[in-house]
């Protein structure tokens, strides 16, 4: 498989590859002005954070390197309940009340107090961007001075700046991460066509040493991946060997590294917001809703800055203070995550089976919710004209 260098990670070509639809060459005028807030990011947490400010008169510019959903980031499940509190249900495509869990022991199946959904990530994004009313430009971010934002078309300012730029945390002083040493988990998937009914997941060796298989159905297309605990463990050829058992063909590939340390929500006067704060969850890799949970608290501060209900000092405070609350639930599943895949397979088999009890299930999975609860999206901020905020590209 040919292998082209695009956008600082490596991304393999097939004839089924996106088109790219980021401007180029001339189309590329100089970016310079100032603004309010600058969002950079154009994905769940930023675009969270660009939906809380819309009506609020701010002056919003959100960058991203790609066109707004041209680039898929994840496998998109995610809890039923959040794309409707989200108003983002038209995104779904298909929802699960079920989870089956395989061991090379056996095979156990989960019913869910709650469905699980996956969707399309250009319709979520598309329907997002349509209740934001910023602007938007394509621009690699490559950092900043104070309140200057340097991009490869230019500078812009904003004394409110977002870094929602994922795992690389590029806005930080110390550069950001760099894998493997930090602490990254690494995730791979194809993405073949074909349905199938059930959300699938692996908990095997064979597959990963620390980590598990998945395959989430999306109606028309499967996603079938690997992630691994250990970003030392390359997964790609395990990825190609669930694809091979399960006789799909791994096609369309798609993965990233994945943040499972919770990080300061706030540095130097930078906001950060979804995996650029460690804010995906440990030993599951979800990391949507908590994008959408936490992009939508920082959203809220920074609209209070905007509407003079208090200062940006406060805004640092408040939601640097909102992030560590949470720091407790996400070391203890940090904790299972390391603990977990240290158990002999029968012990694992033993432990899973026994979580299968329909009251622990109801029990685990609604305190498992509850780290991000759905509520959190409150109402649905003022509606912008889809036709008016649906970027040319989408
Ligand atoms: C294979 C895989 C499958 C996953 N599946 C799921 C799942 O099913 N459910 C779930 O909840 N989580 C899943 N995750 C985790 C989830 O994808 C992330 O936690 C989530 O995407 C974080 O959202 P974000 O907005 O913080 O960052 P991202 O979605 O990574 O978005 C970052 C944005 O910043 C842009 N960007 C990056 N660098 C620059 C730059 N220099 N200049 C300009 N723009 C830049 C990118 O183009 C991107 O749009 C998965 C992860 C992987 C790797």
């Amino acid at each position: 498989m040919p292998l082209n260098r695009s956008g600082g990670r490596f991304v393999y070509l097939c004839d089924a590859m996106p088109r790219r639809q980021t401007k180029r060459g001339e189309e590329r005028t100089p970016l310079t002005g100032s603004y309010d807030v600058i969002v950079c990011g154009a994905s769940f947490a930023g675009l969270a954070v660009a939906r809380q400010l819309a009506g609020s008169g701010a002056r919003v510019l959100v960058l991203d390197r790609y066109e707004i959903g041209e680039r898929q980031t994840s496998a998109c499940g995610i809890p039923t309940d959040w794309l409707r509190a989200m108003g983002l249900e038209r995104s779904a495509r298909q929802e699960f009340g079920e989870l089956v869990v395989h061991t090379p022991y056996g095979i156990s199946r989960y019913e869910l107090p709650w469905t699980f959904s996956t969707f399309d990530y250009r319709e979520l994004c598309r329907l997002l961007w349509a209740q934001c009313d910023g602007e938007f430009e394509t621009a690699k971010v490559d950092g900043r001075s104070g309140e200057t934002i340097h991009t490869d078309r230019g500078d812009v300012s904003a004394p409110l700046i977002v870094d929602a730029l994922g795992w690389r945390r590029i806005l930080a002083s110390d550069g950001g991460y760099q894998p493997p040493d930090a602490p990254l988990s690494r995730g791979l998937e194809v993405h073949p066509d074909g349905g199938s009914d059930d959300l699938e997941i692996w908990i095997d060796r064979r597959y990963v040493p620390a980590g598990y298989g998945w395959r989430f159905p999306a109606r028309d297309e499967q996603r079938i991946g690997v992630g691994s605990f250990d970003p030392r463990f390359h997964v790609k050829d395990t990825t190609v060997l669930l694809a091979d058992d399960l006789e799909r063909p791994p096609v369309r590939y798609q993965g990233n590294w994945i943040p499972h340390k919770l990080r300061d929500g706030t540095e130097n006067r930078i906001f950060f917001v979804g995996d650029s704060a460690g804010q995906c969850l440990p030993l599951t890799a979800e990391g949507i809703r908590t994008a959408f949970y936490f992009g939508i608290k920082l959203g809220d501060e920074l609209r209070a800055v905007i509407e003079g209900r208090h200062d940006r000092e406060a805004a640092l405070r408040n939601y640097a203070e909102f992030v560590d609350a949470h720091e407790r639930k996400f070391r203890w599943m940090l904790r299972a995550q390391r603990l977990l895949p240290r158990l002999p397979a029968r012990i694992q088999r033993a432990v899973i089976r026994a979580c299968g009890r329909k009251r622990f299930i109801d029990w685990s999975f609604g305190h498992y919710l509850r780290i991000a609860p759905p509520e959190a999206a409150g109402p649905p901020p003022k509606p912008v004209s889809e036709q008016e905020a649906v970027p040319a590209a989408a």
